[in-house]
């Protein structure tokens, strides 16, 4: 049974009143410094937009990731995960309740000595995804090479199955473990989260479990060879994206066409609503170049919907996740 955060009294209504201890409270004391109250979101997103979190975690380890989804859980309290928040718009309100932020970042190479075949890479979920593809593409390990410039976290990349570049999570994920809200890590395939193209069955139906580590099986490949194609992919993303806080590709490329094309078609690039504009580079690109806030970003996005659709008749579907004022709770209800 889960409480509605928005039922409890806040930090200030219950100042000074001889009240039960509030359970964010009851939270943030046990887990010390890596929790505080009322943290502005925007300082940790790629797109700089975000109001607070009523209870932000750190979780700089895979103890206090697990310990902090065990305590929100037992408390009744809403919470939610997230990686590197590089894909995701966060409402200007905040978010009610307990967001935890994954920095749980260590990555194992050296597999071997665990009984696994050469070339397997185990990384905590909270590592930047970019840091483990430069370091085997270093090694010569064949298979994440694609993602040395891939924003974000191994959880995220996962649970949207990120790619580019012909190569995607799918293709050398071999097992997962995942933690539930009651504390129970069970290891899974692939299979578990039914891939396909930017889609996971965690991304599609909101579920309760989250990505602890992933294991990825690569291939020896010459080092030179990997290298050469790092810095082509490099150059490639310098080319045909825009400098500046982003969230990647708004929109999903309608079958048989392009976003970008459509919106520049439709006369909107370079248009503006308060901080945010639609890149003069490349239109699916949503800049915040000033103090762009959700409410500007989402007014490109309808801007964006309606005049393709209008001109068009394209229904353009967002990439991006748009996360709802009131809609903290991810937690399965039960
Ligand atoms: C400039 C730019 C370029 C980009 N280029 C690409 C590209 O080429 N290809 C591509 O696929 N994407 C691209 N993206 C999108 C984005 O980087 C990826 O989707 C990335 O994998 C998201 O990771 P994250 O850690 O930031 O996830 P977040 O944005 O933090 O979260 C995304 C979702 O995953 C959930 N989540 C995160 N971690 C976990 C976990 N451990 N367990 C369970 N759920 C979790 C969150 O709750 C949320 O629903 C780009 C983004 C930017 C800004």
């Amino acid at each position: 049974m889960i409480l509605c955060v928005s039922s409890l009294p806040s930090a200030g209504e219950t100042r000074g009143r001889n009240l039960t201890t509030h359970p964010l409270t009851t939270i943030a004391t046990a887990l010390g410094d890596a929790a505080q109250r009322d943290v502005p979101l925007a300082r940790y997103s790629g797109v700089g937009i975000g109001g607070p979190a009523e209870l932000l975690v750190i979780a700089r380890n895979r103890d206090t990731l697990v310990r902090a989804v065990g305590l929100a859980h037992e408390a009744g309290i809403r919470w939610r995960v997230f990686g590197g928040l590089t894909n995701i718009l966060l409402p200007d309100g905040g978010l009610r309740g307990v967001v935890i932020l994954n920095h749980a970042r260590h990555v194992e190479y050296d597999t071997a000595q665990h009984g696994m075949p050469p070339h397997c890479v185990v990384a905590e979920s909270g590592a930047i995804i970019a840091k483990v593809a430069q370091e085997t593409t270093r090694r010569g390990w064949g298979g994440l090479t694609w993602a040395v410039g891939l924003p974000g976290t191994v959880g995220g990349a996962v649970v949207n199955n990120a790619g580019a570049f012909g190569g995607e999570i799918a293709k050398t994920l071999i097992a997962a473990e995942l933690l539930t809200p009651e504390g129970t890590v069970q290891k899974v395939g692939p299979d578990w989260f039914a891939f396909q193209y930017r889609y996971s069955k965690l991304k599609a139906v909101r579920m309760a479990e989250i990505v602890v580590s992933a294991t990825f099986q690569l291939k020896p490949r010459d080092p030179v060879v990997l290298a050469a194609k790092a810095s082509e992919y490099t150059e490639r993303r310098q080319r045909a994206q825009p400098p500046g806080r982003t969230l990647g590709s708004t929109f999903k490329n309608p079958p048989g066409d392009y976003t970008g094309r459509l919106i520049e078609a439709v006369g909107l690039k370079g248009v503006r609503h308060g901080g945010c504009v639609i890149s003069e580079h490349h239109a699916n690109f949503f800049i915040n170049d000033g103090n762009g806030t959700a409410a500007d970003y989402q007014a490109l996005i309808d801007l964006a919907q309606a005049e393709v659709e209008r001109q068009f008749g394209i229904r353009l579907e967002p990439e991006i996740e748009i996360v709802e004022p009131s809609a903290i709770s991810y937690q399965a209800e039960s």
